[in-house]
Formats: C-alpha cells, structure tokens, sequence
C-alpha cells in the first residue's frame, strides 16, 4: 500500500533551511513508494499564527518543488472536533486539571528523589481533592491533563529504529481553552489518513505521547520517520538569527530556490556540489534507508 505522508508547518514565521529540508524529504519519502504528501496546516494558536506567513510558506514550498494532494487540514477548523474529543476523554475519567504554572512543574521535577526526563510532568495535581481544584481554581484556570500512569512505551522509528520512553500526564487542553499540539496532531493524522509521519527530530521525544494517544482513541497506527534537524555552525539548531536562512532572504544574496535545493540534496548526499536537481529527479536517487542521521549543519552564506 502506498503512503499517505504529510507537511504540517505552523504559520508563525517564514520556512527556514531545516524546515524545508524536512519538507523535501516528506515529499521524497512519502512519492517514493507512489504515495501522496497531504498539507496540515498549524495555526492551532491564534495568538502566534498569520495568514501572511501562510502565505509565504506556501510560495516558497512550491518555489522548491514541493507538492500536495488531496484535501488540506486546517487546524483552526477544527475546533469542535478537537472539543468532542476532550469531552469524551473527560467522560471516561481520563482528564484532570492542572494549576501549575510552568515555574511549579520546574521546581517539582528537580526536587531530590524525582527522576523524570526533562519537562515531564511530575503529577504535582494528579491528587487533588475537590475542595483543593476549587481553590486553586480562584487564582487561576486550569490546563487539562490526561492520566497515563507513567506508562513505558515503545515503538520503532524508521530512522532512529526502536524506541523507548515513559509517557507522562500530559496536557490536552491548555488553560487558556487551546487544545494542545499532542491531541491535535493525532486526531488530524488519522482524519487525513496519513500513515506516515514524517518530520524534525526534534519533536522524537515526546512521540511516545502520540503513540498512546492513538491507543487510547483507538486511531490507525503511523510509522514514524524522524529526520535530522540543521544546524548552524555552533552546532545550534537553526534559527532565524543565524543570518540568510529563508528562501527570502536567501533570494535577496542571489541565490535561487533551485540553488537551495540543489545544497540542500547535497548534504542529503543525493546531489554533487553545483548541481541542481529538481524533486522528481531527486526521487529517483533517493533511498529511504541512508539519509544521513547527522545533523547537517548550515554555514553562514
Ligand atoms: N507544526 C509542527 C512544527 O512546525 C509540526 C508538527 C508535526 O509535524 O507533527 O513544528
């Protein structure tokens, strides 16, 4: 069976070189096996999102070559189904609400004798009575967090290969009424009927989350193909400040989207120095099985 892979980019800013380097290789994984490569779009936050960078990001995904089809999903549309979720999962028992503020959940985490990996949630309000939500609820709203007993999860990464990690009572609803990232990018996966998620390996941890999410929804299983993120010449994840890191800016210095491509296929080892490839003929080079796991790293240009 063919894949149904998907691009899934939050409109709060322009697409830089790792997020289109991601973007290609979703494309180039999801069309290598004849499948399709949906478009997600992120704008869960209303706060962080913009139309504007929607629209950019699109023109420079198609000055690069990268395709979709099939219907797109918006997650700003679907607000009543994320609700119907929450309200089922309340229903079962499942949900509690949370008053820590992101110092409480630190402070708990590091308190001698708790273990947890980094930002995990120490249960700090898994336990409190009704009285106590009451009064903590006067000086603030609360998230909701689904209980998962700390249960280990494993599951295999297609590049990463087998994984292992405890899932922690994490949120699914956030205090101020947004439904979390966790919740909606599991319910959108199967609504779009991806079967493989390809992307940053920067999100590799917490995937575990998504794992048991979809157990407890009783969701299709996904495979999982995360990929190596760039980085900059510090050996720091690349960020805006690191210079010309957009096709824009890039653009402004003279360099073609095609030329971006062509760097970019070059440290995927799938194009030698100077060339520039387009997608189709890069999916005739490409090889889902060695694409280097190290983080590439972008010089200033
Ligand atoms: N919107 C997320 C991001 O831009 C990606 C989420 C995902 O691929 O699951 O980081």
């Amino acid at each position: 069976m063919s894949s149904i892979g998907r691009y899934a980019p939050s409109p709060s800013g322009d697409l830089h070189i790792g997020n289109l380097r991601t973007a290609m290789l979703a494309w180039l994984s999801a069309h290598h096996d004849g499948g399709t490569l949906r478009l997600r779009i992120d704008d869960l936050d209303p706060r962080v999102s913009s139309v504007e960078h929607e629209r950019q990001q699109r023109i420079d995904l198609e000055l690069l070559g990268i395709t979709f089809d099939g219907a797109e999903l918006r997650q700003s549309d679907r607000s009543e189904h994320y609700q119907r979720t929450i309200d089922r999962l309340a229903d079962d028992g499942l949900l509690y609400p949370c008053f820590c503020s992101r110092r409480e959940i630190r402070e708990a985490a590091s308190a001698p004798h708790v273990h947890l990996p980094d930002g995990a949630y120490p249960g700090t309000c898994r336990t409190l009575s009704t009285a106590e939500q009451a009064r903590r609820g006067e000086d603030r709203p609360a998230a909701l967090r689904v209980r998962t007993h700390n249960v280990e999860i494993s599951f295999s990464d297609r590049n990463y290969g087998d994984q292992r990690e405890f899932v922690d009572d994490f949120v699914i609803q956030r205090n101020d009424g947004v439904p979390s990232y966790n919740l909606a990018t599991v319910l959108d996966d199967a609504e779009q009927a991806i079967t493989e998620v390809v992307r940053g390996a920067d999100l590799l941890p917490g995937t575990a989350r998504h794992v048991w999410l979809r157990n407890v929804l009783h969701l299709p299983h996904v495979d999982h193909a995360h990929v190596p993120l760039v980085m900059n010449s510090d050996g720091d994840r690349l960020a805006k400040r690191d210079g010309a890191v957009t096709l824009t800016d890039l653009a402004k210095l003279g360099i073609s989207a095609d030329a971006v491509r062509g760097r970019l296929a070059e440290s995927l080892e799938l194009a030698e120095h100077g060339e520039t490839p387009s997608m189709h003929e890069l999916l005739d080079r490409y090889d889902p099985g060695s694409i280097p796991l190290e983080p590439s790293v972008w010089g200033s240009v």
